[in-house]
Parts: C-alpha cells; structure tokens; sequence
C-alpha cells in the first residue's frame, strides 16, 4: 500500500515558482529525477530525498528557498519541519523573551 502524508494531501502548499538560478542549476542533483522522491510518505523516503541532496551545489540557497516560502516536501536536504523548526529558533535568537528581574 502507497501512503500518502496527509500534509500534502490535504495542502499542497503554496504554489511559488523555484528560482530560475536553482531550476536551471546544471549541476543540481535532482535534475531528471522523479518528483515524488521528494515528497516522502516514510523516514526511509526522507532519507532518500536527503540522499539525492547530499553534496548538491545549490542545496543552502534550496533550503533557504524552501524555508522563505514554507514549501513542503524535502528540498536542500531538509523537511517541511525541519525548516519551521529552524526558523522558529531564529526568531527566537532575534527576538529573545525578556527576562524577567525580581524587584
Ligand atoms: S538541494 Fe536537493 S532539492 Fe534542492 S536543488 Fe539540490 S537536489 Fe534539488
């Protein structure tokens, strides 16, 4: 049985073109490979996907990307979650809770 992750299923995110200098990037490693490798439904599918991105020369802009827009899938070697995680702690380092100072 094929699963489908209920995330993507139900959203598929928003529709924002990937930039012309990741799309066209001769060297990425995805170029030709089948899209629903990166749309992975288990961990081992998550692996592959990271697989394929391992090494790619655009992977930092692709996550960077990916993060910026909240695509979902696997894209620069990272996850949809991965990504909301990283980004929750940046705002986090930016924009730290006050402490809080007994009088
Ligand atoms: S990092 Fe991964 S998804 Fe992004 S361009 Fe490279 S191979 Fe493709």
């Amino acid at each position: 049985m094929v699963e489908r992750s209920p995330v993507f299923a139900d959203d598929p995110g928003p529709v924002i073109p990937v930039p012309v200098e990741l799309s066209s990037h001769p060297g990425r490693h995805c170029l030709g490979a089948d899209t629903e490798v990166f749309f992975p439904v288990s961990e081992l599918g998550v692996l592959q996907a990271r697989l394929v991105c391992t090494g790619c020369p655009v992977r930092v802009a692709c996550r960077e990307w990916a993060t910026a827009t909240g695509q979902h899938g696997v894209w620069g070697g990272t996850t949809r979650e991965e990504r909301a995680a990283q980004r929750d702690a940046e705002v986090s380092a930016v924009d730290p809770v006050r402490p809080v100072i007994a009088a």
